[in-house]
């Protein structure tokens, strides 16, 4: 029976998630940089512009369209039109080789692509690689439509052809409403998927997460949100699909820029975002920068382990840091910082304590099963010791890669999601997350994190950044080398951070074995398209270097 004969049965859909807002006439706005202004009811509106416009060019339900766009309004706009419709939208990794581009884009099997002008050079040089695709739409923030084989025309004009009034159809809530592509540090970019159901369900988890964190987490309709991890990686985390179901102001900055960004900041009073570590590193030393006050600026970092240094830095200069964990298989909210009461009203020490809760990857989110176990499944002792590896369950998670069964059936095993990544829990409920297993490094019998020593470094005054990976050594099995940029008008002495780690390994802080051999001084950190550390490609650099 089809479930929407049955209205008992409601179906989750993306277009419920609109309608709060719209029913309760939110008087806030979505800002494009500063310089575009919309109102809900004015930003509804070109949501069903865009689907009829999208209808108009045959989309229907099943069909990839596919977006390469800076952080905008019209990304929004398409989070919403194009699963609305029942198609299925297509999030482009712009930061990834031409290569991985026709490769993603011809993989989804995307039959329409809106595209940003800045991207149009890119299109050109892989076109012929796209036999699949029939329509282009270009998005431009002048107001110009170049002309390019395939157009059919400029997104404005075609939103200002449509009708403003539309039904978006009703359908089962299992239905594909997303894809994008994993970054790909290792192999061909793999493609997972999330249903209707699984975005309202991450919807209604992540905000409550975000509601019970404590302290100033708690986020409400009088947020003002900027998301600061690009739209097309992982939904932007599925936050905006949050602030639009609150109301929120949201603020979009195009391009990302810091000085922009600090702009946009100030002049917007923007009260929470998101953004992997780098960012806000970069962030809290830019220029512009400098004489920003930013209390009252709660920012959830994720997507890599938060550096005490990096957390001591913000909370300084006032940010409220919380921290996540998640991936691009997770849809993406696993776990979040958890500032609890019940703990810190305990501890003695409480300022300790309560970066510890913000250090740590931080509690389940609601609906989101997570387990630290061994090899056979059996979970370890919460005592934030014993390691393991970190699975979860959750009604969010992708079911599998597009079209590669071999990867879908290594990580599902058991009816768990295997995230590769080894942690610890601890009696709270806390994880931690030690390290990636492909990054960890065994050495003489013994499992260092590179994390903890990536941490460690970090906290000595000459160094900006820091990497450890491990390469193979023939008598240890693997040995510690690490990469540091050295902080600005400095200069790092590597016997002295070398010291700096061995007085850590003195006190028990970490093993002896964790010294690193090797401190290579470099001016910057490989970095993946999402401004993650590339590790795989600083692995083989210092292979290639030490072997040399
Ligand atoms: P990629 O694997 O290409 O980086 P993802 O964005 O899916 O793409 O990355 C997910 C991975 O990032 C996780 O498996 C984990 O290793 C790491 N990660 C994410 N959040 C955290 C966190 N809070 N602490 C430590 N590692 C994290």
């Amino acid at each position: 029976m089809n479930d929407i004969d049955r209205p008992f049965e409601y179906q989750l859909l993306i277009k419920q998630i609109l309608k709060m807002p719209l029913a309760q006439a939110s008087r806030r706005q979505i800002v494009y940089r500063g310089v575009e202004r919309f109102t809900y009811p004015q930003f509804v509106e070109r949501v069903n512009r865009l689907g009829n416009a999208l209808d108009a060019l045959g989309a229907e339900i099943g069909t990839r369209i596919a977006v390469m766009d800076w952080d905008s309004h019209r990304y929004l706009e398409a989070y919403f039109a194009v699963p609305m419709l029942g198609s299925v939208l297509m999030m482009v990794n712009i930061r990834l080789s031409p290569d991985q581009i026709a490769y993603t884009i011809d993989h989804s099997g995307a039959e329409i692509l809106l595209i940003n002008t800045d991207f149009l050079p890119v299109l050109d040089a892989i076109r012929d690689r796209l036999p699949k695709l029939r329509a282009i739409v270009v998005l431009s923030d002048n107001g110009e439509t170049p002309a390019v084989p395939g157009s059919v025309g400029g997104y404005e004009a075609l939103l200002a052809a449509a009708s403003a009034h539309k039904e978006f159809p009703d359908f089962n809530e299992n239905t594909q409403a997303t894809t994008f592509y994993t970054t790909g540090t290792t192999g061909l970019p793999k493609g997972v998927m999330f249903s209707h159901r699984q975005l309202v369900l991450h919807t209604l988890a992540l905000m409550s997460t975000l509601m019970m964190a404590g302290l100033n987490g708690r986020i409400s309709r009088e947020d003002v949100y900027m998301p600061l991890t690009p739209m097309f990686h992982v939904h932007a985390w599925g936050f905006p699909y949050v602030a639009t179901m609150m109301g929120m102001q949201q603020v979009y900055v195009g391009r990302f820029l810091p000085d922009v960004v600090c702009h946009l900041l100030r002049t917007e009073g923007v009260t929470v975002s998101h953004c992997v570590p780098t960012i806000m590193h970069m962030i809290l030393n830019a220029a512009a920068a400098k004489d920003i006050d930013f209390t009252g600026w709660r920012v959830i970092i994720g997507g890599s382990a938060l550096p005490r240094a990096l957390c001591e830095a913000g909370l300084k200069r006032g940010v409220d840091i919380y921290a996540a964990y998640g991936m691009s298989e997770t849809c993406p909210i696993m776990t979040m910082t958890q500032l609890r009461g019940d703990i810190l009203d305990a501890e003695p020490d409480r300022k300790e304590a309560e970066i510890r809760l913000r250090l740590a990857a931080g509690m389940p989110a609601v609906l989101c099963e997570v387990r630290v176990v061994d090899e056979v499944m059996n979970d370890v002792p919460h005592d934030g010791i014993a390691v393991g590896e970190v699975v979860a369950r959750s009604p969010c998670l992708t079911p599998g890669y597009a079209g590669n069964a071999e990867a879908s059936a290594a990580l599902w095993r058991g009816g768990w999601l295997h995230t590769g990544d080894i942690g610890t829990m601890d009696a709270d409920g806390f994880l931690r997350i030690v390290d990636r297993v492909k990054d960890v490094i065994k050495t003489g019998g013994e499992w260092i994190s590179s994390i903890g020593l990536e941490d460690i470094i970090l906290t000595h005054p000459a160094v900006f950044e820091v990497a450890v990976v491990g390469v193979a050594d023939e008598r240890w099995g693997e040995r510690p080398v690490a990469f540091v940029v050295a902080r600005p008008g400095v200069t790092v002495d590597e016997d002295a951070v070398r010291d700096h780690v061995r007085a850590h390994a003195d006190t028990g802080a970490i093993s002896r074995y964790a010294v690193p051999d090797r401190i290579i001084v470099v001016e910057t950190l490989d970095k993946t398209s999402v401004g993650k550390l590339d590790k795989k490609l600083m692995r083989n650099r210092a292979t290639a270097l030490l072997g040399a």
